[in-house]
């Protein structure tokens, strides 16, 4: 199959959704790879790099479009690139067909074959394409959390480990899915005392039995949430209810029984987020201040280390993409059910349950 990657021209993303590594593995198979000039520099891989593995490089993004079977990314397609793709062409990247109409509407009037990531989905419900960011972003809300703790950023002052003799930060992660246990092992590691909250109890279970001793965990609900939020120094917002709006499980009045300095890193942020206050920020402006509490709920976490979430994507996606490239999408999704829920619009017809009723549209 012929492969092509672009260089991602959204606003702020550095990532690129093929490496090296995956150029190597595609070439094994005899497939041909084209990568646009630059596409992987802002994740920290060379052209060289890429010309090495087996790639052919190519100046322009018409270039890619214009002559790719199957066209790898990481971003969906802006209005720029709609005009670029052409007819039976197979796009594989996120999409979130469901929160636009337009992008919807555009890649119905292409024709193109739309195998999105975030709905690719295992036999266990699980979201192989998905968990990798929660992973990155998990790990980065202790790091973000850790840094705006300090003084001179508005936060309590205090250092998450402690030091011999002095007690150690309380960290409160509200969720125990993927983000908030990447979380708690982080805030664990660095010597904090870590409570993690989930309404789940065999999930409260298997935490309790996995994390080290300093992590406890403890039913979600109001009262304990209350009990909490006045002795935490960092609250970390890692809720997720499937298909529904995150629950404010922070309302604004409790603000005011937190201590001047807290940090409230809402990961959930871009389902609505679990702290009423939060709205969604950016890397280039991450923060703001509410009640003296200092507020962190930047949407696309993982944006800010794209070495790290490049590989953990590219990881994650290139075993659907050899499925892909060496059967062709259609025999590839009659033996892989995973790759065939990640089938949204297909040659004019959407063929996603989903997108179909967020626009009333027919499948
Ligand atoms: P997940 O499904 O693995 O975990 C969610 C957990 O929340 C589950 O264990 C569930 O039982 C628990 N939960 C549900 N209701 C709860 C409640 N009332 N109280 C406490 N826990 C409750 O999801 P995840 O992959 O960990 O993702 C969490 C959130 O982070 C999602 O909204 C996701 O979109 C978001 N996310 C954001 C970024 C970013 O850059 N901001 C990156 C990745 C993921």
């Amino acid at each position: 199959m012929v492969i092509g990657v672009p260089k991602e021209i959204k606003n702020n993303e550095n990532r690129v959704a093929l490496t090296p590594a995956g150029v190597t593995e595609l070439r094994k198979y005899g497939h041909t790879v084209y990568v646009q000039v630059n596409a992987g520099e802002d994740s920290g891989f060379e052209d060289e790099g890429y010309i090495e593995a087996g790639a052919i490089m190519l100046p322009t993004i018409e270039d890619i479009y214009g002559i790719a079977e199957m066209i790898m990314k990481v971003k969906e397609p802006i209005a720029a690139e709609y005009d670029l793709i052409k007819e039976n062409q197979l796009l594989f990247t996120y999409f979130h067909f469901a929160s636009s109409e337009e992008l919807t509407q555009a890649m119905l009037a292409k024709g193109a074959v739309c195998l999105a990531y975030e709905t690719v989905e295992r036999p266990d419900r699980s979201l192989p394409l998905l968990v990798p960011m929660s992973e990155v972003a998990g790990r980065m809300a202790i790091q973000e959390g850790a840094k705006y703790l300090e003084k001179p950023l508005k936060g309590r002052g205090i250092l998450l480990g402690g030091v011999p003799g002095v007690k150690p930060a309380n960290v409160l992660i509200l969720g125990g899915g993927i983000v908030g246990t990447q979380a708690a092992k982080m805030a664990a590691g660095l010597g904090a005392h870590v409570t993690i909250m989930d309404v789940s109890l065999p999930r409260l279970r298997y935490l309790s039995d996995i994390m080290p001793p300093n992590v406890q965990t403890m039913m979600s609900n109001e009262y304990n949430i209350r009990e909490m939020i006045k002795v935490c120094d960092l609250i970390v917002g890692a809720v997720l209810i499937p298909g529904a709006k995150a629950p404010h499980l922070i309302t604004r009045e409790m603000l005011k029984q937190m201590r001047p300095g807290t940090v409230l890193v809402d990961v959930a942020v871009d389902q609505g987020g679990c702290i009423e206050t939060c709205r969604p920020t950016t890397h280039e402006n991450p923060t703001f201040i509410i009640d003296d509490v200092v507020h962190y709920c930047v949407a696309n976490m993982p944006g800010a280390v794209p070495y790290t979430s490049t590989i953990a994507l590219t990881n994650a996606t290139l075993p659907y993409a050899l499925q892909i490239a060496n059967k062709g999408w259609q025999q590839a999704c009659r033996d892989n059910m995973d790759l065939k829920l990640g089938l949204n619009v297909v040659e004019g017809k959407i063929v996603y349950k989903g997108v179909a009723d967020a626009f009333g549209l027919p499948l």
